[in-house]
């Protein structure tokens, strides 16, 4: 057992404590007593009956919360806890603990001191990492430990919903990548700042729509002389993923009508890669073809939706339509 056992607090993060215990200890990080392993675990939740019995040997653990949620609110990542600190110094510095609430990605700000909870900090811009000083809301960049600091939310943003934020960082996600033309299946979200993105993808759902076309139009679109429905293929691949209505999806149906596809199509196409689900429900490509022109859904009874396939092929045979 560790000799100082601080007081447990009931809304404090498993992780949060194990910081505490850390500083109490004179450690100088979690690491410096467990491994990497249960560190991963104590953030997430997901502690296994080994790895709790090996922590109570250092201190009685008692957590053993998983997060199953039933749901699923976004196309890119399956558990809404972020795995990095997220938190609310004024909190910190009045209380000396972590809140477990404030992983949630749900929750975009402090329901007591009405400001964001940040996972980066405002000076050096560095993401906040799992060190002792969170403790004392300081900067864990060692070149800035800042005292840090968090501002309230606008508006629109107070208001958003789980399914909303999740819309939003799909949205943004989707302009970070342009042309990636399948998504990655994430764990848990991964924004470098989950505020910026939140407000970032709200106001490209929301009013930017030139900015998509810019996007797509522009000349570094490798797709760019394709037929409508693959030259804008994300923008399309994001409407059909998002949760709620946005302006932006009546913008994309008025830009599809206004829009006709080149005559000739790109011929050096060699790659273009997108899940079967996508072939099939946003490109109508039938099984068949899927079948025909992918080795890898050869001679199975059933395509996994999230099986890569490669297009291009499809593409080249496919005589221009609109
Ligand atoms: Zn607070
Ligand atoms: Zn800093």
């Amino acid at each position: 057992m560790l000799s100082v056992m601080p007081k447990k607090i009931d809304d404090g993060s498993l992780v949060g404590y194990i910081l505490r215990l850390t500083a109490r200890n004179g450690f100088q990080m979690p690491l410096d007593w467990i491994n990497e392993a249960q560190l991963k675990a104590s953030i997430n939740n997901t502690l296994s009956i080994k790895q709790v019995s090996a922590l109570n040997e250092f201190f009685p653990v008692t957590h053993s919360l998983k997060y199953l949620s039933s749901r699923r609110h976004s196309a890119l990542f399956q558990n809404y806890h972020i795995e990095t600190p997220r938190v609310c110094p004024i909190c910190i510095r009045d209380t000396g603990y972590i809140k477990e609430e404030w992983r949630y990605i749900g929750n975009l700000k402090c329901s007591i001191h009405d400001v964001g909870l940040i996972d980066v900090c405002h000076l050096c811009n560095h993401k906040l990492e799992w060190s002792i000083n969170l403790l004392e809301g300081i900067c864990t960049n060692e070149m800035c430990s800042c005292s840090l600091k968090s501002e309230p939310l606008n508006n629109a943003l107070e208001c958003l919903f789980i399914d909303e934020i999740c819309d939003c960082l799909l949205a943004d996600f989707v302009y970070s990548h342009p042309y990636n033309t399948y998504w990655p299946n994430l764990s848990h979200p991964n924004s470098e700042n989950l505020l910026t993105a939140t407000s970032k993808g709200y106001d490209l759902l929301n009013c930017d729509f030139k900015r998509w076309i810019e996007l797509y139009d522009a000349q570094s679109n490798p797709f760019n002389a394709l037929a409508v429905k693959f030259k804008y293929f994300p923008l399309y691949h994001l409407a059909h993923s998002l949760q709620n209505e946005w302006l932006f999806s009546e913008q994309l149906k008025k830009l599809t009508a206004s829009t006709s596809s080149p005559t000739k199509q790109l011929f050096n196409l060699s790659s273009y890669v997108v899940t079967a689900e996508s072939a099939m429900t946003i490109l109508g490509l039938s099984k068949h073809e899927i079948i025909s022109y992918s080795p890898e859904a050869k001679n199975k009874k059933v395509i996994p939706s999230r099986l890569r396939i490669n297009i291009a092929p499809i593409i080249k045979a496919t005589k221009v339509t609109k």
